[in-house]
């Protein structure tokens, strides 16, 4: 994994990582255009945040609902242009401050806080985009649903009315061996493929989503990418450099 280099100024970080990611779909054969870089701010101030929106991004990961929230307010001018998406775990209880604020949230694994997030979402907003997270094999952490136990989540989820079920997320454990990390990306690929048979025709439609490859392990993550599929790839360290807090 390339060190962050703190020298670089923001631009010439995202020109690296885009560079990381042409050179990926290059070697895999993959379309850049499927590629989608998801910025993660999360423990970095709002004025980060503008300095990538000037760089020509857009949207932007935060893990931890105050903070979030926090941003998204001190940012209210730039509100048109930023997609905010949650990507970190989510207790029931904060479930409405997420369904007001964001427009993504990709760590849904349970069919309670799906539930809550469709009806807390205000009926002047557009449906909250949403990724199922998967606890990929070999993970031991406590998020994300079990692989057997995600179709029967898609199928529940896909028809409430505030929530847009777009796709698949997985945040496999850190390791340096490339083919580990292609496994539970290839594993999480597979998943998507069979999940988006059995939908309905309309879900189908919007299930179009992998969100899956970090600073770490983003080249993994495209190799396993699937054609006409985005694959969301969530980017922190690398664009922000390293974190001193959280
Ligand atoms: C922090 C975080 C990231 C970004 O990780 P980096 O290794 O800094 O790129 C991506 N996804 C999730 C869910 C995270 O919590």
């Amino acid at each position: 994994m390339p060190e962050t280099d703190s020298s670089m100024d923001f631009p010439a970080r995202l020109r690296d990582v885009q560079q990381r990611i042409d050179a990926a779909c290059q070697l895999h054969g993959k379309d850049p255009a499927t590629i989608h870089l998801l910025a993660v701010s999360k423990t970095f101030p709002a004025s980060a945040v503008k300095e990538a929106l000037a760089a020509g991004l857009h949207a932007f990961g935060e893990n931890y609902v105050q903070e979030g929230i926090e941003k998204i307010q001190q940012l209210m001018a730039h509100r048109q242009n930023i997609n905010w998406h949650f990507i970190g775990p989510l207790q029931s209880n904060k479930t409405k401050d997420v369904a007001e604020h964001f427009d993504w949230m990709h760590s849904v694994d349970r069919e309670k806080i799906a539930r809550r997030l469709s009806e807390q979402r205000p009926k002047g907003m557009p449906a909250l985009q949403v990724c199922l997270q998967i606890n990929v094999s070999g993970e031991s952490t406590k998020s994300g649903i079990n692989p057997s136990e995600a179709p029967a989540l898609a199928a529940a989820i896909a028809p409430l009315p505030g929530l847009c079920l777009r796709g698949l997320m997985a945040i496999p454990e850190p390791t340096e061996d490339v083919l580990i990390q292609r496994k539970s990306f290839s594993e999480l690929a597979q998943l998507f493929t069979s999940i988006r048979q059995q939908l309905s025709p309309d879900a189908q439609a919007n299930f179009n989503t992998l969100s899956m490859g970090m600073s770490a392990d983003l080249e993994s993550a495209i190799a396993e990418s699937l054609p006409q599929v985005t694959t969301m790839v969530r980017i922190g360290t690398a664009l922000f450099g390293r974190r001193t807090t959280k």
